[in-house]
């Protein structure tokens, strides 16, 4: 029971109950219905796009953005 995210939707998705699969770069994608799948096969670069290692980028943005929201955040101890 390992679970994977539709990358299509975002929902989480059991690879013991996927709907469908479809291997794309290597890589084994799951969806929960085919409508996502054929949407993912049609322009599946849209959707692998943003696993990409560019990643580390974006997370150091967010990071950025959760420190300023923690410290502008009701953090303070009495
Ligand atoms: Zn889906």
């Amino acid at each position: 029971m390992t679970k994977h995210i539709d990358p299509v939707c975002g929902m989480e998705v059991d690879s013991s109950r996927a709907a469908v699969q479809e291997t794309f770069g290597g890589k084994t994608y799951y969806f929960c219905s085919a409508h996502c799948r054929e949407s993912f096969a049609k322009t599946p670069t849209a959707y692998v796009h943003a696993e990409k290692p560019d990643d580390k980028k974006t997370l150091g943005a967010w990071a950025r953005t959760l420190l300023r929201l923690t410290k502008n955040g009701p953090t303070t101890a009495p």
